[in-house]
């Protein structure tokens, strides 16, 4: 029986190539994808990578360069935008 840690779903279960078949390693999970914070969908262009890979990543690659990147979906940041320009 493995150990109970090994028993959990806690960490991924990776299957790595190796020169005498495969190998088993357990590595951590990804985090959630960052979401809207007006509608609550799923943000593109942010990777989904875990803190670690997130620091050493360039800012440009972590969010959109725009307005409200990283924060708002396009949609919901057009919309923001418009509505502050009439005001
Ligand atoms: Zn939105």
């Amino acid at each position: 029986m493995p150990r109970p840690s090994r028993r959990s779903r806690t960490l991924r279960r990776v299957f790595k190539k190796v020169t005498k078949g495969v190998k088993l390693v357990y590595k951590k999970r990804k985090p959630k994808p960052s979401h809207c914070s007006n509608c609550g969908a799923v943000l593109k262009g942010i990777p989904r990578e875990r803190p670690y890979k997130m620091m050493n990543m360039p800012k440009s690659r972590k969010r959109p360069e725009r307005m409200f990147g990283g924060i708002l979906c396009s949609k919901c940041s057009r919309r923001e935008i418009i509505k502050r320009v009439r005001k």
